[in-house]
């Protein structure tokens, strides 16, 4: 069998770059979009991917713009001929409480976390169905289940994202297709490291597990969920929260 081909969006963030490293760990081959590749960043994150010793190939993309998206699919057909595996992880936030809230950040944030579910997945559903297989990993959050103070655009993007997958779920099951979310609680990555410390300090200790989640523990169910192992988990949702929020 060809190696398997992985898309992982938003996977120079802290939450993606776990997921592309674990998954080029057993094996895929594992490509991330960014929307600046000439981002410092990167070039320091491709300097420790080549001290790990393996690669992971970038494309330019905002995963908000459709038409970027359908650029992005035909490079990467072109490249690697197929995509086996999405995980749909880019992600923002732009919290206000919803009488200060703008449009734009209302807009920013269904486009980036809703929006681009359709748009990336919208490009590669064919193909999959065509070759009977794909795994489609959408990464939402507890706060898409519970709601958050400051979120309604976040919240209604995160749960918006589990109709997605519960709809194509159906819609792929018996064309090899899984499709699932993973909803994380509150994971240590550059999105949480933005929230005040005093507000992260109480939110912590609201968590039964008496901590935050770490990246690489989001990373390893995404793994399982884009192996064979994981063929009838279809249409679910995986929380990762530590307890915060308990639900059948
Ligand atoms: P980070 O801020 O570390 O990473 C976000 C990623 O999204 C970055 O790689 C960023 O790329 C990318 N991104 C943002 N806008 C776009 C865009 N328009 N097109 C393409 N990529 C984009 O966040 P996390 O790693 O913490 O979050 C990853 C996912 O997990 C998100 O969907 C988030 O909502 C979700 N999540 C996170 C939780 C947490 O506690 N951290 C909890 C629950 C869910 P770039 O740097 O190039 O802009």
């Amino acid at each position: 069998m060809s190696k398997r081909v992985a898309l992982v969006t938003g996977g120079n963030g802290g939450i993606g770059t776990s997921i592309c490293q674990q998954l080029a760990g057993v094996g895929y081959r594992v490509v991330t979009t960014c929307v600046d590749p000439q981002k410092e960043a990167i070039a320091s994150w491709r300097a420790v991917q080549r001290e790990l010793g393996y690669e992971i190939h970038w494309v330019a993309c905002d995963v908000s713009d459709y038409g970027a998206c359908v650029s992005m699919a035909s490079e990467l057909e072109a490249e690697h001929g197929k995509i086996d595996v999405i995980v749909n992880a880019a992600g923002i936030t732009r919290d206000a409480f919803l009488h200060k809230m703008e449009p734009e950040s209302w807009n920013a944030v269904i486009d980036v976390n809703l929006i681009s579910a359709f748009n990336v997945t919208r490009q590669f559903i064919g193909s999959m169905r065509t070759r009977e297989f794909g795994r489609i990993i959408n990464i939402a959050s507890v706060n898409g289940q519970t709601g958050q103070f400051g979120q309604t655009n976040y919240s209604a993007a995160k749960a918006g994202m589990h109709g997605f997958t519960m709809a194509l779920a159906k819609e792929s099951a018996l064309k090899g297709i899984t499709v699932n979310t993973i909803s994380p609680g509150y994971i240590r990555t550059s999105m949480t490291e933005a929230i005040p410390d005093k507000v992260r300090a109480a939110i912590v200790a609201q968590i039964p597990a008496g901590r935050m989640g770490e990246p690489g523990e989001v990373a390893r169910v995404a793994v399982f969920l884009a192996s064979d192992d994981s063929q009838y988990i279809n249409g679910a949702n995986i929380p990762i929260n530590g307890a915060l929020f308990c639900s059948f």
